[in-house]
């Protein structure tokens, strides 16, 4: 099999690696698709330290089941299906069923580095962590139930299904997640600050309104465009400039949720906090109800799904792909990569 690998810090190369075979209670996965994720540009790039050399990355995916390992049943071979990355030791997974993203020996396949992830075309995984796509879905669309994923939990940490108006701070693949995840929880008004030009046009595609956060106040544009600040706020940038924009944004008595993660430490303004009695949550990961729920939020939107992947290239041009993304070549969406010809 192939597998694109992080050979060094701004280097990948599809490299020959051995195939893989699936143990007692694994499956082994051909993987049809895999998108490239902002944390694997981070990795890519070496700016966070989350990923290292040798590596094969990988964590959003939509694959099809090869064969089942001894003890695992209910899976078909041939089944269209994704995976949900956060692992539990087995033996606990019953127990901690619903927050299995809080568990303290947890790991994430993609992010682990000796785990070969989703930029291979054939991986081993826990059976209990492959997650069956309902027959009729467009096969690319399942590599988006991850980020949707992320999405869903944010909204339900600040339980977004009371909130009729939201703000998203940045409409990159997360922000756009949260549109699709915020329209079908019933918000009705939806903002997104993005200062790129392509980004705001796929906003508004997608159904919420683009904000220009360079063209004045942030908080005065949400006031105009809903009569009033909003219910909730998204931060899916994680500086102290767009934490900033989603407090002020955000009306007496709301909450904030902080998704991205652009600065370890964050310069806040203590009294927008205090005197207006808002709330900051933090949101990471997700759990596998909400992993259940995105599957049912992506294959019920298959147009806004379709809006959300900008470009699908082959395996060869994925090194080309993460060295253009990660030099900000303003692709609006998400970039998959294609790992099988089926
Ligand atoms: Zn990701």
């Amino acid at each position: 099999m192939h597998a694109l690998v992080l050979e060094d810090f701004n280097t990948m190369t599809v490299q020959e690696r051995p195939d893989p075979t699936a143990g007692p209670g694994e499956v082994l996965l051909a993987v049809l698709a895999t998108g490239i994720c902002g944390s694997d540009l981070h990795g890519f790039t070496g700016k966070t330290g989350r990923r290292v050399p040798g590596q094969i990355m990988g964590h959003e995916t939509v694959a099809r089941v090869v064969s089942v390992g001894d003890d695992v049943h209910g899976l078909e071979v041939g089944a269209l299906a994704t995976l949900n990355p956060v692992v539990v030791p087995e033996r606990e997974a019953a127990a901690w069923a619903g927050r299995e993203h809080h568990h303290p020996d947890k790991y994430v396949i993609g992010v682990r580095p000796d785990v070969v992830s989703a930029f291979a075309q054939l991986i081993v995984v826990p059976a209990r962590n492959v997650v069956p796509l309902p027959t009729g879905m467009q096969p690319e669309h399942g590599a988006l139930v991850e980020p949707v994923a992320v999405a869903v939990h944010a909204a339900r940490r600040v339980d977004a299904s009371a909130a009729t108006s939201a703000l998203i701070v940045g409409g990159g693949p997360i922000g756009q997640s949260l549109v699709l995840t915020l329209a079908r929880a019933g918000v009705t008004r939806i903002l997104v600050t993005e200062v790129d030009p392509a980004r705001r046009d796929l906003i508004a595609r997608l159904g919420a309104t683009p904000l220009d956060p360079t063209s004045g106040p942030v908080s005065d544009q949400v006031r105009a465009a809903l009569g009033d600040l909003a219910d909730v706020a998204f931060d899916a940038v994680g500086v102290s400039a767009t934490v900033a924009d989603a407090l002020s944004s955000t009306r007496l008595g709301g909450a904030v949720c902080l998704v991205g993660m652009g600065q370890p430490r964050l310069d806040l303004d203590a009294f927008t906090i205090s005197t207006m009695e808002r709330s900051i949550v933090g949101s990471f990961t997700y759990s596998s109800d909400d992993f259940r729920a995105a599957v049912e939020i992506v294959a019920g939107a298959p147009d806004i799904a379709a809006a959300l992947i900008s470009r699908i290239v082959p395996l060869s041009e994925a090194p080309e792909a993460f060295t253009s993304l990660a030099s900000g070549d303003g692709t609006p969406g998400k970039v998959l990569v294609r790992m099988s010809a089926t």
